[in-house]
């Protein structure tokens, strides 16, 4: 009676979602059944879907700039260093996790032996992992903001069309001694074919990773700036609240949008024959997230915070089915402040500093993919795999991980340096591209899962910390 009551009116927004996205495959099933809508159609279709999109990209900005400089101002500099490192080390060994968790479900699942009839494609490497990492530190440092706000910095390869010419390789008869220098260089030059040239272009997409970092360094200066400071944190302060209640907005629409994206997604779908046929991949994919998502973040949220894990899965589920519908850790980020603020209640200095930057670089779902991926891909290949590769993988997925974007299927694109890494054929993501969006929806889940266990575990380890400051501002208000 009432309990039921009481528990739909605090929850009908989650309760509309899901309704929504089961109506939403209804739909899709239907109008695939029954109709067969044009490409032009099927657009038209999905329009209130799109609508939600751009409203939950659009919030991303100030909420972003907003929660980062007044999440860093909002603690001294000695306690958001500590909550920081704290936020990074359990971002790491997470990932980690999660990739050796990948790497042992594919090893020993082997979906890639089996399934010898999808051919490889074979080309050369592109960008290696050194232009990736140099990528990454070079995004944190947006060389223009207003660019940031819609462009990343990527790296390409260019094959110079004319290579270092090879040195004679008979040395003059009467030369007894060459001086060890020339040799050593004629020795390289020899093997040296191809000459390449790095340049590098805009491509569409926030660079959250360079806004971050400057809203990060932008706190920390207003909060050390004192009385000067005040105004700017009081205007950002504003700013934050004014956006979170435009999420709260958004979140109203939010079901109908959900709706007609997964219904428009059903009708899109090409090939459903392909699920079978990679079945076995997607299924190791699948159980290591449902292995790291429902037991090992639940393990080690229990280790530190001793509360229920599942109670936090529960109040974080409309963040979570929204990371499902729509693929973006950064457009679920709305989502994803309201639940940790609201529902789990995560202090706010803590969740303001850290949710963006789980966001952008704590992905778990997506290392445990990236690893199982490449695998799959060189069992594929026959392609024997020593110790050594799988070292290179499990460190080349951490960081592809760290530099996917939290954007719809990122982290194919950052898959290549993996592939590459160990000598696989970086075309082969083309391999298993047709059942991405499905695997791409999962793995956001758990990387926004993982980012809310991730806000909890700092916020119980930094409690001294908080409770100081309060004291400290109790004490500043008593005698101002
Ligand atoms: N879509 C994922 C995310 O936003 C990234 C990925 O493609 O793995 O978290």
């Amino acid at each position: 009676g009432m309990n039921i009551k009481g528990f739909m009116k605090k929850n009908w927004l989650l309760i509309a979602t899901v309704i929504a996205v089961v109506l939403g495959i209804g739909l899709g099933l239907l109008v695939r059944e029954y109709t067969s809508l044009s490409h032009l159609e099927r657009q038209y279709f999905g329009f209130p879907g799109e609508i939600l999109m751009r409203m939950l990209k659009m919030i991303i900005l100030p909420l972003i700039m907003s929660s980062m400089i007044t999440g860093i101002a909002a603690l001294d500099s000695e306690v958001s260093g500590k909550i920081g490192l704290r936020a990074v080390v359990y971002y790491f060994t997470t990932t980690i996790f999660a990739v050796i968790l990948g790497i042992i479900l594919v090893v020993s699942i082997k979906p890639g032996v089996s399934h010898k009839h999808f051919g490889s494609t074979g080309t050369t490497p592109n960008v290696t992992t050194v232009d990736t990492i140099l990528d990454l530190i070079r995004n944190m440092f947006p060389e223009n903001l207003v660019q940031a706000c819609f462009a990343q910095y990527k790296t390409k390869r260019v094959e110079l069309p004319h290579a270092f010419e090879a040195p004679p390789k008979v040395l003059p008869e009467n030369a007894t001694s060459t001086p060890p220098l020339v040799t050593t260089l004629m020795a390289v030059m020899e093997n040296v074919t191809k000459e390449y040239k790095i340049t590098g272009s805009y491509s569409e997409g926030m660079n959250v990773l360079g806004l971050i970092v400057f809203c990060a360094v932008f706190g920390l200066v207003i909060g050390k700036m004192g009385a000067r400071g005040r105004i700017l944190l009081d205007f950002f302060d504003a700013l934050n609240e004014a956006t979170m209640r435009l999420v709260q907005i958004i979140m109203c629409y939010m079901p109908v949008g959900i709706l007609f994206l997964i219904a428009a997604k059903i009708i899109e779908v090409e090939d459903w024959a392909i699920f079978g046929k990679m079945g076995l991949y997607m299924a190791t994919v699948l159980t290591g997230l449902a292995i790291h998502g429902l037991l090992i973040l639940p393990l080690i949220y229990f280790v530190f915070v001793r509360k229920n894990p599942f109670t936090l899965m529960l109040q974080m589920a409309q963040a979570l089915v929204t990371a499902l519908m729509i693929s973006s850790s950064s457009a679920t980020l709305p989502v994803t402040f309201r639940c940790a603020e609201e529902n789990v209640g995560i202090d706010k200095r803590i969740t303001r500093f850290v949710l963006p930057v789980g966001a952008t670089i704590n992905m778990d779902g997506t290392a445990l993919y990236e690893a199982v991926a490449t695998i799959f891909i060189a069992q594929l290949n026959d392609y024997n795999l020593d110790v050594g590769h799988i070292l290179t993988i499990s460190i080349t997925a951490t960081l592809a991980s760290i530099g996917a974007a939290g954007i719809p299927n990122a982290g194919l694109v950052t898959m290549v340096m993996v592939l590459t890494a160990v000598g696989l054929p970086a075309n082969d993501v083309t391999l298993i591209v047709a059942v991405d969006w499905l695997l791409d929806r999962c793995r956001t889940m758990i990387n926004v899962l993982g980012d809310a266990y991730g806000a909890a575990v700092v916020e119980k380890l930094s409690k001294r910390e908080l409770e100081r400051m309060d004291v400290a501002s109790d004490v500043d208000m008593a005698n101002p």
